[in-house]
């Protein structure tokens, strides 16, 4: 490991993409104790204000986990994990890719990686991937989070980055429409930014729940929609058929910067209000009244400014990217995208969920958020790297697709994981389990004995966030500086480490450096005349401008000024082929697992305020698990009654995949015929062994968020919903 790190670093938190600025260090200011509490300050910053959430706040008690992996396990013919040597785990890992990629070929080697890892991890990841094991089979798991998004983005702006101006924008607008994003829980420093829009009245929530941000809007606030899970595409169609009907669509922005727009009227002149209330149940006197609202607030009509958001509520389905587009689609009827003041964005989920998807680990993308079935990207980024383009892997198969191969006769043998617990975080888990069990290799780099390295065959111990430098791409596209604030444990080592020993074992010497500012500068270079332009970044230039850059941020020429990023895209044309956004047909769909007889209910997925994604992380903070300890189902008294359970009473949730039980939070603020449960838990509780992996046929986008299950007091034979932690040892594939 490089030099000593500072007494206190300026850094960011380890979870969501808000990426919020804190301080860290030990409070009594001796930051290379081995073990001494870590202090976390919420620093100024334009996102949070100086404002934390409880996971921030108690961020720095993840790099003092109790159970941190400290060492390489390996697991014995008596399927046990066992302590062994770095050279001893490695070899074993370079040893089995060898046999098996000598019998089974290339392809029989996978990689899935995290959208929590840093832009220098990220890029060496997929270089890996595709350099030294020459595998198409790459993807992460932000395939579960941005990719509807990214999908949609794509398709109409020609490029994907969540919000294309900054989250401090929102402050001004008069009104904002959220759909499928509980702002109030997930991001909470965020929420300071709705004020404007909550004072004019002018907060939108589309939501079946209502959640702590539905309860902003209808509080006086704003309006809050709740209709049927799986309908908000009826809901924003509804909300365009009355933009047209009623003359409120801007027709200059239209025909001055769009496309498809004729077509696109045309199509939702068939959803007027009465017929969207059928379908979505939200009243049709409530569509109009929002449509007006929105159109009141759009610079066209002389209002202060109006955004379109979209959270995974919303593109976590099979027609996630179908909905994204209709959001998109009324951002541009109102003529929102590229004015100031005003436009379309998603709400980044994970950390690193924007870089995470524009620097190669993506299986269809090379860096700079190039196509890698593009000659001239192959071209370039081959250059870079210092091989044939000939050379370089096709594209691979969307996460959802590589897990169902795993293990089958044409599939990978071997799977690589980084910064990712697949078999908490993916849908129908079960079957993933079944799946990692069939391979003949599993190697999981992480940081605790998450529930995917409890099954590996190989556990690498690798640092954490802030036990190394890097840099991440926050939810507004601004790339921040992630600082080394105290030494790692012995034994552990950084991802970059690993990659760097395991090429050289696989026989490529080079390439592949472990310092991350000389990984950063290559990225860059790999990224230069790509959509996501790195390339007049690096950690020096970060470091010197410590509010971060935001990308686009292209190289210019020596002696002259550098670029200053791009805060805001789109004011003067969309980086399509004639610079015009393009509007898409979209229409509804039934949902993938509609209610039936034997599962009359639906059910919701989603986060709760206290824990983040797979919990692996937020379960191991005492003050975390202490205020959100178990899974819940919330469900409406009614149903509660129906159902013959009481509030705290175990429910056993069915589906077609599998069973789960959780404690009952009955609650007024559900729906009738609608139950909601989190999905950061592992074990008898964890709702991914309840939800289906059916894909969204554009983004590979899987159905995590909506199913048909039915409910029942749990027997009293039910295992309780444990916490999930578990120790090192148990099991054994
Ligand atoms: Fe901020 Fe998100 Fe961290 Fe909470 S979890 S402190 S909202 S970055």
């Amino acid at each position: 490991m490089a030099s000593k790190p500072p007494v206190s670093a300026a850094t960011h938190c380890p979870y969501c993409a808000l990426q919020c600025a804190m301080t860290l260090g030990p409070p009594d200011g001796d930051a290379q104790a081995v073990g001494a509490p870590v202090s976390v300050a919420g620093r100024d910053f334009p996102t949070n204000q100086g404002g934390l959430c409880q996971k921030g706040w108690t961020s720095g008690q993840v790099l003092r986990a109790s159970d941190r992996l400290t060492t390489p396990l390996l697991r014995g013919p008596d399927g046990e994990l066992r302590p062994a040597t770095w050279d001893e785990a490695l070899g074993v890992v370079a040893d089995r890719i060898r046999q098996i990629q000598s019998r089974h070929g290339r392809e029989a080697v996978a990689v899935f990686g995290g959208g929590g890892l840093t832009n220098e991890k990220a890029y060496a990841l997929g270089k890996f991937a595709r350099v030294v094991l020459r595998t198409p089979y790459i993807d992460y798991n932000g395939r579960f989070c941005m990719a509807s998004a990214a999908a949609g983005a794509n398709r109409a702006f020609g490029v994907d980055r969540g919000l294309p101006f900054p989250l401090a924008d929102l402050g001004g607008a008069q009104a904002v429409l959220l759909l499928g994003s509980n702002l109030a829980e997930t991001m909470p420093p965020s929420v300071a930014h709705l004020a404007g829009a909550r004072a004019s009245g002018g907060l939108v929530v589309v939501d079946p729940r209502r959640t702590p941000t539905a309860a902003l809007a209808d509080d006086g606030a704003g309006v809050h929609l709740q209709p049927a899970p799986g309908t908000d595409l009826v809901v924003l169609l509804a909300l365009a058929h009355v933009l047209w009907a009623e003359g409120l669509a801007d027709s200059r922005y239209l025909t001055s910067r769009t496309t498809g727009a004729r077509e696109v009227r045309s199509s939702v002149s068939a959803w007027w209000p009465e017929r969207a209330e059928q379908v979505c149940g939200v009243p049709a006197a409530d569509l109009r009244a929002v449509a007006r609202l929105l159109a009141a607030a759009s610079p066209a009509r002389g209002g202060h400014g109006a955004y379109v958001l979209t959270g995974r509520g919303v593109e976590q389905s099979a027609h996630g990217t179908a909905t994204v587009s209709a959001a998109i689609n009324l951002a541009l009827a109102l003529g929102l995208p590229g004015r100031v003041g005003s436009g379309y964005g998603a709400i980044t989920g994970q950390g690193n969920g924007q870089g995470g998807r524009e620097h190669g680990q993506k299986a269809d993308q090379l860096p700079g958020a190039r196509r890698i079935d593009d000659p001239a990207a192959r071209a370039h980024v081959a250059a870079v790297w210092g091989v044939d383009p000939r050379d370089l892997p096709g594209p691979g198969v969307p996460a959802v697709e590589l897990l169902r191969r795993c293990g089958t006769a044409d599939g990978p043998r071997a799977l690589l994981v980084h910064g990712c617990n697949l078999v908490v975080s993916a849908p129908d888990a079960t079957r993933v389990r079944e799946r990692l069990a069939a391979l003949d290799l599993l190697v999981v780099c992480d940081v605790v004995p998450s529930e995917t390295a409890l099954l590996a065959d190989v556990v690498l111990p690798v640092t954490q966030w802030a036990e190394e430098e890097g840099t991440m791409t926050s939810l507004e596209g601004r790339v921040l500086r992630r600082r080394r604030a105290l030494p790692a444990p012995q034994g552990v080592r950084t991802e970059l480490e690993v990659l760097h020993d395991l090429a050289a074992l696989l026989g490529v010497p080079t390439g592949f450096p472990a310092d991350p500012a000389e990984v950063f500068d290559e990225l860059a270079r790999a990224s230069a005349g790509g959509v996501a332009d790195y390339s007049g970044l690096s950690h020096a230039r970060l470091d010197a401008d410590q509010r971060g850059l935001f990308w686009p941020c292209p190289a210019t020429p020596a002696g002259s000024e550098p670029h200053p990023g791009t805060p805001r895209l789109f004011l003067d044309r969309f980086p399509t082929p004639d610079g015009r956004a393009r509007l898409v047909v979209v229409e509804p769909d039934s949902p993938s697992d509609g209610l039936r007889p034997d599962a009359p209910v639906h059910l919701i997925t989603g986060r709760v305020l206290q824990h983040y994604q797979s919990g692996a992380q937020t379960r191991r903070v005492a003050a975390l698990a202490a205020a959100q300890p178990e899974p819940f189902v919330e469900l409406h008294p009614l149903l509660a009654d129906l159902v013959g359970v009481a509030d705290g009473d175990l429910v056993q949730v069915a589906s077609a995949r599998g069973e789960a039980v959780a404690v009952a939070h009955v609650t007024p603020g559900a729906r009738l015929d609608t139950v909601f449960m989190p999905f950061h838990w592992a074990g008898p509780g964890s709702v991914n062994r309840l939800t289906l992996d059916t894909t969204d046929p554009v983004s590979g986008m899987p159905d995590l968020k909506l199913c048909a299950v039915s409910l029942r007091p749990a027997p009293p034979s039910a295992e309780p919903p444990a916490d999930g932690l578990g120790a090192v040892g148990r099991g054994a594939r």
